[in-house]
């Protein structure tokens, strides 16, 4: 791949090629098909690519361009997480069960995107359900880290950040349950945010755990995640939990000025058994943002974050549990095989989920139970409570925290498939932001081993202006965004 490429390029860059019609959307789409069909051999990001369409669209989005009124992401082309209903584009999940099932509608983040003439390149691979943190729970393929090619990309959106990360599109979409956004931009080395809950309509996302789920973008620099945020959020009459608040300009937040901006880090996140080199870079880079004129508080507290993860597991598998009865065997059935109803719902779900899908589905249904209810679920919801209590205070004299997105840099392929336990741990620092609604964003803030560290940011709700402000001023100073897997 030339180093210039237009597949390379920032949204924010094509946007002006574009409009001066030095590149075409054509060209621009072309491009990031080729380098598609030469990589995925070896990176197996998408489960599929829809070449004729993404041509066609790109076709129509040179006529409005050459009209003279694009919108801002007119003729760029994406890939999104295959979570996400596509109209006419298959959407499996990374499950069997929905082998061959083709969306008749499109989710509100798609049709937004497709009333600004943005190129639909593909779908992205993921874990079964968005259940995992290493994409390798997909019942299709695994997928590679595009900076080392036996490393996980991080999950559950891995496919869409290593998509992001190698250049096959200008951006990519994702959904973060308890951390699948910022945990795989983390390990991949891009930007990766996941909004605030209700600040992005979820209606046509597959629905896992419905009171922590949100769709966010993956995106090569705070810049673009800002242009992609003005598209994609907002509220929708499909969806009764987006919020009612009109979305600001984003791109308002890159000001470059972070003096007297007030920066908390959680002590609770730098913890025994992390990687002591990523702690040194995102120290490093807190310093740095010091520097800035950020004031620093490093003794913040958030005593209960270490129930996060177990309240997590509670709450999140008992709504995947409830959401996941849909795939009974009669509509999105995979087999009619079965004398009775019951046998061939048994028969589906048996042939159709996964191991860690199955395990969800137990875990959630055995917590819901009558008599385990009050013990499992309404605990976890109390804690729940208090993770959301402490955010509220930390934001009353710091606008943004700073922590590592993940304790430690993309760990080998296999190295976690049999420990399910050592897999959850890897969203230890990623699952609180969920629990608690708030926004959080990764992005790239060092190199270990050739593999990238991912710096976190939380902000209020509905302030996700603090952390594109934040990034964007830490960007402006340094490249680590700019760096690219020489594949
Ligand atoms: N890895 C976490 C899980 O397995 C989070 C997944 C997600 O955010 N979708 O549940």
């Amino acid at each position: 791949m030339p180093a210039n490429a237009p597949n390379t390029l920032s949204i924010h860059e094509a946007q002006s090629l574009l409009r001066s019609r030095q590149l075409s959307s054509r060209e621009l789409t072309q491009s990031c098909l080729a380098r598609i069909h030469s990589l995925e051999p070896r990176l197996r990001a998408l489960l599929a690519v829809c070449d004729e369409q993404a041509l066609q669209q790109a076709g129509e989005a040179d006529r409005i361009l050459a009209a003279g009124n694009p919108a801002p992401l007119t003729g760029i082309p994406y890939i999104s997480k295959d979570v996400l209903c596509t109209k006419g584009v298959p959407t499996t999940c990374g499950s069997r069960i929905l082998e061959g099932f083709v969306p008749p509608y499109d989710a509100t983040v798609i049709r937004r995107l497709r009333e600004q003439h943005a190129v639909l390149l593909g779908k992205s691979n993921m874990d079964e359900f968005a259940m995992g943190s290493s994409t390798e729970h997909s019942a299709y393929f695994p997928t590679a880290n595009p900076w080392r090619l036996d490393r996980v990309p991080g999950g559950s959106s891995g496919g869409s950040a290593a998509a992001m990360a190698s250049c096959e599109a200008l951006f990519t979409l994702g959904s973060d349950t308890g951390g699948s956004i910022r945990q795989p931009a983390g390990f991949c080395g891009v930007v990766g945010l996941k909004p605030t809950y209700g600040r992005v309509s979820r209606y046509g996302l597959v629905a896992f755990a419905s009171s922590l789920d949100q769709i966010g973008p993956f995106t090569r620099d705070a810049e673009d995640c800002a242009i992609v945020m003005n598209a994609i959020a907002g509220p929708c009459e499909m969806d009764a939990t987006s919020s009612p608040l009109p979305p600001p300009d984003y791109r308002t937040a890159l000001k470059g000025d972070i003096r007297g901006l007030r920066i908390g880090v959680p002590r609770e996140y730098f913890i025994e058994g992390m990687q002591a080199e990523v702690r040194r870079s995102v120290e490093e880079a807190i310093r740095l943002l010091e520097r800035l004129g950020a004031t620093v508080d490093w003794d913040v507290t958030l005593p209960s974050t270490s129930y996060a993860l177990a309240a997590y597991y509670i709450i999140a598998p008992s709504e995947a549990s409830a959401n996941l009865a849909r795939f009974d065997g009669v509509k999105y059935g995979l087999t009619r095989d079965g004398a009775t109803a019951e046998e061939m719902v048994i028969a589906s779900r048996g042939a159709g989920f996964g191991p860690e899908v199955k395990r969800r589905i137990m875990l959630g249904t055995y917590a819901l139970s009558s008599g385990y209810y009050d013990a499992y679920y309404l605990k976890a919801q109390k804690v729940r409570h208090l993770i959301r209590a402490e955010f509220d205070r930390a934001f009353q004299s710091c606008d943004v925290l700073v922590t590592p997105t993940s304790p430690t840099v993309a760990f080998p392929l296999g190295s976690k498939l049999d420990d399910p336990i050592q897999m959850y741990l890897s969203d230890v620092f990623t699952l609180p932001v969920n629990i608690a609604g708030i926004p959080g964003l990764s992005l790239p803030c060092g190199f270990v081993d050739g593999l990238p560290v991912g710096l976190q940011l939380m902000a209020n709700r509905f302030d996700e202006e603090a952390l594109l402000h934040v990034a964007y001023a830490y960007q402006q100073q340094t490249d680590w965004h700019l760096r690219r897997p020489s594949l």
